[in-house]
């Protein structure tokens, strides 16, 4: 981790309380101001509210990007980033592996624009290559992905995006800027949903954008239309979670690194997917370009286990359909984010229906790895 990240999480940003010297940022309600003799007409729509300002600073900052805006969600950042680099006739390609929503938007919607659309068969980068066009305007991928924890090789998929003139993005949720940082390796557009890590209590929710000032000024455009816009007091709050992000997720990391070789160790685990390990295939690539591994990490077990039985055996680790929070939580993919898909089409990606992902929190490792021994050792 930049030594400096700590010190933007805390202050970049912040809006002065010139008023009466608080230690916080003031939160602003209004959503009608001035607007005669002033640089830009304030109105949360247009993301430029005093609260909506410090989230797209701090973004920016975290990212090594020149700025940034705020959403009301993820899918916001993410309908509103796409839509704006896609209009009717082109193309883009998106990497198998990526979050549900993001897979229905596409799939679900793109058609009715006239935008048509390819997903890849794998990550390598010759299965970005071998589904370019000629139209193909945006590469779109998510590293590490969900549930599997698919690596994909951000500067390459990057340099070929640049060297076809096509607008690359990718969803660094699951990474969070302090273990990824994607602009420094050659993508244009970040997004995450800060329901995530970003808000990291479970109880924000939020999506955020940054790029340069030209791309961010075109999704702004297209925002406006839409209207995503997050409100001043989410803003807020969603400050106040990224002032302990990196602390949060240093813990994130050394606990699901912990759990991951636990897991990995224990008789009843046929396979743990964590690219923190040495048995993860892209082990090496997630070494190059992660400053850390991250809180999330899925595995099997053995046949024999009734995986929605083990859920309920677990005692403080809570079977619940978000991630990245501060506690412990787990979820069945093929019950979840994956239900939508046939069996097959599971299968087809790689997910078993015993697959579990495990949202590893920052609670005492020790205890987590208790509770998950309880349960594993309830069932034999
Ligand atoms: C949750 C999530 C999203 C969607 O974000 P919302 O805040 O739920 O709209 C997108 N990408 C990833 C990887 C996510 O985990």
């Amino acid at each position: 981790m930049k030594n400096n990240k700590n010190t933007i999480c805390v202050h970049t940003g912040e809006v002065k309380d010139e008023q009466f010297g608080g230690a916080v940022s003031p939160i602003y309600m209004a959503t009608s101001y001035n607007y005669l003799d002033v640089d830009q007409k304030r109105y949360p729509r247009n993301f430029n509210t005093p609260n909506q300002e410090v989230i797209g600073k701090k973004i920016a900052a975290l990212e090594n990007a020149e700025a940034g805006l705020a959403f009301a969600s993820g899918m916001a950042a993410i309908s509103t980033a796409l839509f704006a680099f896609l209009e009717s006739g082109d193309h883009v390609v998106l990497a198998n592996q990526i979050y549900g929503g993001s897979f229905n938007l596409v799939s679900q919607e793109f058609d009715k624009y006239g935008i048509s659309y390819d997903f890849t068969n794998g990550v390598e980068l010759k299965d970005f290559k071998e589904k370019i066009k000629t139209n193909t305007k945006v590469i779109y991928i998510e590293t590490p992905s969900n549930p599997l924890l698919t690596i994909t090789d951000i500067a390459a998929v990057a340099e070929l995006a640049k060297s076809k003139n096509i607008v690359s993005m990718i969803d660094n949720t699951f990474a969070s800027p302090i273990n990824q940082t994607p602009i420094d390796l050659g993508i244009d557009i970040v997004i995450h949903s800060a329901t995530k890590y970003l808000g990291g209590h479970s109880d924000i929710f939020a999506g955020v954008v940054a790029s340069n000032k030209e791309y961010i000024h075109k999704i702004a455009l297209k925002g406006k239309n839409f209207g995503g816009n997050i409100s001043e007091f989410m803003s807020y709050l969603l400050e106040r979670s990224i002032k302990t992000l990196g602390v949060r997720v240093e813990k994130h990391n050394e606990n699901a690194q912990f759990i991951a070789e636990f897991l990995e160790n224990h008789p009843s685990v046929v396979k743990v997917y964590y690219p923190g390990i040495k048995s993860h295939p892209n082990y090496e690539i997630a070494k190059k370009q992660m400053h850390g591994y991250g809180g999330m990490l899925s595995f099997e077990l053995n046949e024999e286990f009734d995986v929605v039985e083990f859920q309920k055996t677990l005692k403080m680790i809570k079977p619940s359909l978000s991630l990245a929070g501060v506690e412990s939580t787990i979820l069945l993919p093929s019950l979840t984010s994956h239900s939508p898909m046939t069996k097959e089409e599971r299968q087809a990606l790689g997910i078993s229906e015993s697959l579990l992902r495990l949202s590893v929190g920052i609670e005492n490792k020790e205890d987590i790895k208790a509770d998950l021994e309880q349960a594993l050792n309830n069932q034999l």
